[in-house]
């Protein structure tokens, strides 16, 4: 193994998923739904491999296919207030995680610092490391009070965030919204962000994987449209999360010609090309969800939270409230934090040193064929104790697994 790699050998996910898979359990660990995506996006999809075009079996453009790059800068030109150059200022990869590791290795230099506010989705840390990067780490934290939380409870400290902008930083990560806490970032933290980026000359990757799912009386804003910051922002999509079927693993960064060019260097050498029956049907989705765009009922991009995810969001808070594992209740996407610190449960030593949560859940995956994510796996070695009292469950599952495992937690003792 190269010595790049060396610390990055653990995942979350490897462990997780397997360990849920080998006990049977009630899987509300790792984020995808267990129902099938949207009826439309399927009939699109099955029309497509079946369909006249042979081609549609064959490589495509690198950079994206010409249908998708066109829809995306169709889609995303209204919400980011300019027109955008498909061609130029879009990329497509291999999931948002591509897109992420061509973005990261495409950019950073060995010895650049890269902020990462926590929790952080898992992979940044490795990535950074694995580019030569050094990351800097700056929490969020939750407010301490009684009772259950939003997720707009979990703020950074003005203070934090602006000493870790120093003349090595190169980017900074945000997660809007953000993967564990569903935290929707307001205008000012986004302006303090954006004033620090410039101030420093720093870039800014904003990953907004989740930006469609943003519950009633909630606004996403993306960071690149604030003042001066198109030229300094990738803006990272996925499609596996825009139409819940995270197995077909696009993703996609729009952004500013020369930043944009940098990943298409990277890409070209490395994934080369998506594959193209996947990328013409999320092209058809797309061009169908612009559409209907104005229309709640129909538009996916809107139904999703509004009215599959919501009433599961909520009814996951009421009993995580009831059973006292506190809950952070999300402004958006489909996860949510519940505080562990009162459950009534003695966990045999496994024999690891890791945090608490990582041996909660798996005695809680074993046990009680219940499982989740532990969120340290989202913090620094630095941080890890801010996590270790919660897990993170995820919520776009059949009503049938939630009430199931409301079910569990119900009859804990
Ligand atoms: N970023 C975040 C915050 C995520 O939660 C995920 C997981 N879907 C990704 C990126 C990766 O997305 P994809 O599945 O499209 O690779
Ligand atoms: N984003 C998803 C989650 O947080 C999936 C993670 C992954 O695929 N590695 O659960």
């Amino acid at each position: 193994m190269s010595n790049r790699l060396a610390g990055t050998e653990k995942n979350v996910w490897v462990e997780f998923g397997k360990l849920s898979a080998d006990y049977k359990a009630l899987n509300l660990g790792q984020g995808f739904p267990d129902y099938h995506p949207p009826r439309h996006v399927l009939d699109i999809f099955a029309k497509l491999v079946v369909g006249d075009n042979p081609l549609i079996h064959q490589y495509t453009r690198s950079y994206g296919n010409p249908h998708l790059v066109t829809t995306l800068a169709k889609l995303y030109g209204p919400i980011m207030g300019r027109e955008i150059d498909p061609m130029t200022e879009v990329m497509v990869s291999c999931g948002a995680f591509g897109i992420l590791f061509s973005t990261i290795q495409g950019l950073i230099n060995p010895g650049d610092e890269v902020i990462i506010i926590e929790p952080f989705f898992d992979c940044y840390e490795p990535m950074v490391r694995v580019a030569g990067g050094k990351p800097v780490f700056v929490p969020l934290r939750p407010t301490q009070k009684e009772g259950p939380l939003t997720s707009n409870d979990w703020t950074l400290d003005r203070e934090e965030i602006a000493k870790a902008f120093n003349s090595n930083t190169k980017a900074i990560m945000v997660n809007n919204p953000n993967n564990p806490i569903g935290k929707l970032y307001r205008r000012e933290e986004l302006d303090l962000i954006a004033d620090l980026c410039k101030q420093h000359d720093v870039l800014c990757i904003a990953d907004e994987v989740y930006e469609w799912m943003i519950y009633r009386g909630h606004k996403h804003i993306k960071i690149a449209t604030l003042p001066g910051m198109w030229d300094r922002t990738i803006t990272v999509g996925s499609a596996g999360k825009t139409f819940s079927a995270t197995g077909w693993k696009l993703g996609w960064a729009v952004g500013p010609q020369p930043l944009i060019k940098t990943l298409m260097v990277l890409h070209q050498n490395s994934i080369y090309t998506c594959p193209t029956p996947i990328q013409e049907a999320v092209a058809a989705g797309l061009d169908y969800e612009i559409s209907v765009f104005e229309d709640e009922e129909k538009c996916y991009l809107k139904s999703l939270a509004l009215k599959e995810l919501a009433p599961k969001r909520d009814a996951l808070a009421q009993v995580l409230t009831e059973v006292g594992l506190t809950p952070t209740v999300p402004e958006a996407g489909y996860f949510m934090m519940a505080d562990i610190s009162k459950i009534n449960v003695d966990i045999p030593d496994d024999g690891t040193d890791d945090p608490f949560d990582f041996k909660f859940i798996r005695w809680m995956t074993k046990n009680k064929k219940l499982s989740a994510i532990p969120p340290t796996a989202f913090y620094s070695q630095e941080h890890k104790h801010l996590g270790e009292k919660f897990v993170r469950f995820c919520f776009i599952k059949k009503d049938e697994t939630l009430e199931a495992a409301a079910k569990v937690l119900r009859d804990w003792k």
